[in-house]
């Protein structure tokens, strides 16, 4: 395959701070998508959440140390050097036009394919890219009419068109949140879901009230 033809995988965060399940499902997308790049898009402000806790420039260096021992796993500030909220129908235009033909994969969790009819203009995302669905325990049911938009293929079928499926994964099936981890990390100091260099991070620069003596 050469490098055009083979997918190209995004996911989407906000990354406040990325956790051990952000690592593992990009990485279990890019095994089910033999070997492909992700592409980590920490996202500016994002329309459907409060402010994160973490600025923006921390949020990105917690996302790089994360990232770094995995040569699959880049990321793209585009979102952060962008001005304005952050929109995924924005950024796919523009990865589309750079990258006409080649599969654009967009990775989310089930809890975000139940409020996918919310998001901008999401009516366009099937023109723009597949969808690849990590499971979350307990996400609630998908709507009728974002599964119609995407109707369900293999991994296979996926690489071989440039966009308008979906692919269901199994696992990995993680149950950690970024906001629980913000909780546990101001009430105890440390969270086995973040890995050691950003703990070490949060901790030089006393992120989600870990100065606080605990
Ligand atoms: P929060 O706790 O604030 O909801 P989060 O842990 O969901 O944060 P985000 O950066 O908002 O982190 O998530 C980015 C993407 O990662 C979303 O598509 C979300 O569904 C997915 N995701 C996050 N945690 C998991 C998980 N444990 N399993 C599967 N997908 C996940």
């Amino acid at each position: 395959m050469s490098n055009d033809e083979q997918p190209l995988a995004l996911f989407g965060g906000t990354f406040d701070p990325v956790h051990r399940a952000h690592i593992e499902c990009a990485r279990a997308v890019s095994r089910a998508l033999s070997g492909c790049p992700v592409a980590m898009l920490p996202n500016a402000v994002p329309p459907h959440r409060p402010a994160p806790g973490a600025s923006a420039e921390h949020r990105l260096a917690m996302l790089e140390l994360a990232c770094e021992p995995w040569p699959e796993l880049r990321v793209d500030t585009r979102e952060l050097q962008r001005e304005g909220p952050s929109r995924t129908r924005d950024t796919l235009v523009e990865l589309r036009a750079e990258h006409p033909r080649r599969p654009l994969c967009f990775i989310l969790g089930s809890d975000s394919l139940a409020e996918l009819d919310r998001w901008y203009h999401w009516r366009e995302f099937p023109e723009l890219c597949h969808l690849v669905v990590v499971p979350r325990p307990g996400a609630p049911q998908a709507p009728a009419a974002v599964l119609h938009a995407f109707p369900e293929t293999d991994a296979r079928e996926l690489c071989t068109r440039a966009a308008g499926r979906r692919l269901m994964l199994d696992g990995p099936l993680l149950d950690c949140s970024a906001t629980a981890i913000r909780d546990e990390l101001s009430r105890q100091g440390h969270s086995p879901a973040v890995s050691p260099p950003v703990l070490d991070y949060i901790h030089r620069h006393s992120l989600y009230n870990t100065g606080e003596s605990h």
